[in-house]
C-alpha cells in the first residue's frame, strides 16, 4: 500500500509553513484564531479551497481508506480536531497548538463575517435540521446570509440538480454536514463546481447547532471528554466509533511511537559501537 505522503502535491493557498504529520497524514498546526483568518482570506479571494477536520476516528478511517487519503492531502487546509489528536502530538513529540473544531470554529467564523455580506450555503443532516439552523443563524440580525439549506439525505441522481442549486445560490461558503469520509469525498467531487469559494465537512455540527442533540458542557470539553458525552447520547450509533476506534487509534501511535524510539535506540547504540 501507498503511504499518504506518497501521494501529496503542494498545492496553492495551502497554509504551508505550520504543518505536523500524524501517521503521515498531514495536519495544518493552526491556532482557532489562524484558521479564521485563513478561511476569512479566501472567502475574499479567488479560487477553490477545501477545509477538512481529522479527529481520532478520521485518522483510523483514513488509514484504512486510500481515496480519503487522497482528498485530505488534497484539501487546503486540514484543522486538528480533539483531544485524541492533540495526545498524538506530545506522544510524538509534534505539539498540537490548539482543539480546532468545527463546532467551536462556527459561531466564531459567523462573529468574524458579521456585515461582510457574505452568503453560506448549509447541506446536510436529517430532514429539517439545515432550516432550523439557518433560523437560529437568522435570530441574529446583521450576521452572516445562509443563501440556502437542505438536508443530507438525497439520491445520488439528483445530485447535479443540487450543485446547481448551490451554484445558483451565490453562496460564498458551503458547509457539508454529511458525516465523515462522505462529506469530504463529496466536497472533492462536486464543490468545485458550485462556485463557492470554500467549503467545509463539519459532521454533527448542523445536530448541535440546531439544538437536536445537546453538546458537552464546558468542563468536559475541557477535560477532553466530549467524545464520551456523545457516547451517552448516541451510544448504538457510536459505540464502534469510540470504544474500539479510540484503542485503535492509540494503538497505531504506540506502534509509531515504538518505531521511532527503537530507531533513535538502535541509531544511539551505532554512536557508542
Ligand atoms: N448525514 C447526512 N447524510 C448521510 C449520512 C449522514 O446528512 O447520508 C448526517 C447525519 O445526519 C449527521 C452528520 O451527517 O448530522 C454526521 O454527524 P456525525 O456526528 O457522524 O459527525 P462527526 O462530527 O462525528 O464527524
Amino acid at each position: 500500500m501507498r503511504k499518504a505522503s506518497n501521494i501529496e502535491h503542494e498545492l496553492p493557498g495551502r497554509a504551508e509553513s505550520k504543518t505536523v504529520r500524524i501517521c503521515g497524514l498531514r495536519i495544518d498546526n493552526l491556532t482557532m484564531r489562524e484558521a479564521l483568518d485563513w478561511i476569512a482570506q479566501r472567502l475574499d479571494g479567488r479560487g477553490f479551497h477545501q477545509v477538512s477536520f481529522l479527529n481520532a476516528a478520521c485518522v483510523n478511517m483514513a488509514l484504512r481508506d486510500r481515496d480519503y487519503r487522497r482528498v485530505l492531502a488534497h484539501s487546503s487546509l486540514v484543522l486538528a480536531d480533539g483531544i485524541g489528536l492533540r495526545l498524538a502530538g506530545r506522544v510524538l513529540g509534534r505539539r498540537i497548538v490548539e482543539n480546532v473544531n468545527g463546532t467551536d470554529l462556527f459561531p466564531l467564523l459567523c462573529e468574524r463575517l458579521r456585515g461582510s455580506g457574505k452568503r453560506i450555503f448549509l447541506l446536510g443532516a436529517g430532514p429539517g435540521i439545515a432550516e432550523t439552523m439557518r433560523r437560529r443563524i437568522e435570530d441574529n440580525p446583521g450576521g452572516v446570509i445562509v443563501c440556502g439549506a437542505t438536508d443530507g439525505y438525497f439520491h445520488p441522481e439528483t445530485e447535479r440538480e443540487l450543485v446547481s442549486r448551490i451554484a445558483r445560490s451565490g453562496a460564498d461558503l458551503l458547509l457539508v454536514a454529511l458525516g465523515a469520509p462522505h462529506q469530504e469525498k463529496w466536497i472533492a467531487r462536486a464543490a468545485s463546481q458550485t462556485g463557492v469559494k470554500v467549503a467545509i465537512g463539519v459532521g454533527g455540527l448542523f445536530d448541535f447547532y440546531s439544538g437536536r442533540i445537546p453538546r458537552a458542557p464546558q468542563w468536559l470539553r475541557e477535560h477532553g471528554l466530549e467524545w464520551a458525552y456523545r457516547l451517552c447520547h448516541e451510544p448504538r450509533r457510536l459505540w464502534r466509533r469510540y470504544l474500539i476506534g479510540n484503542p485503535v487509534f492509540l494503538w497505531h501511535i504506540l506502534r509509531r511511537w515504538w518505531r521511532h524510539w527503537s530507531g533513535w535506540r538502535l541509531h544511539h547504540a551505532g554512536d557508542h559501537a
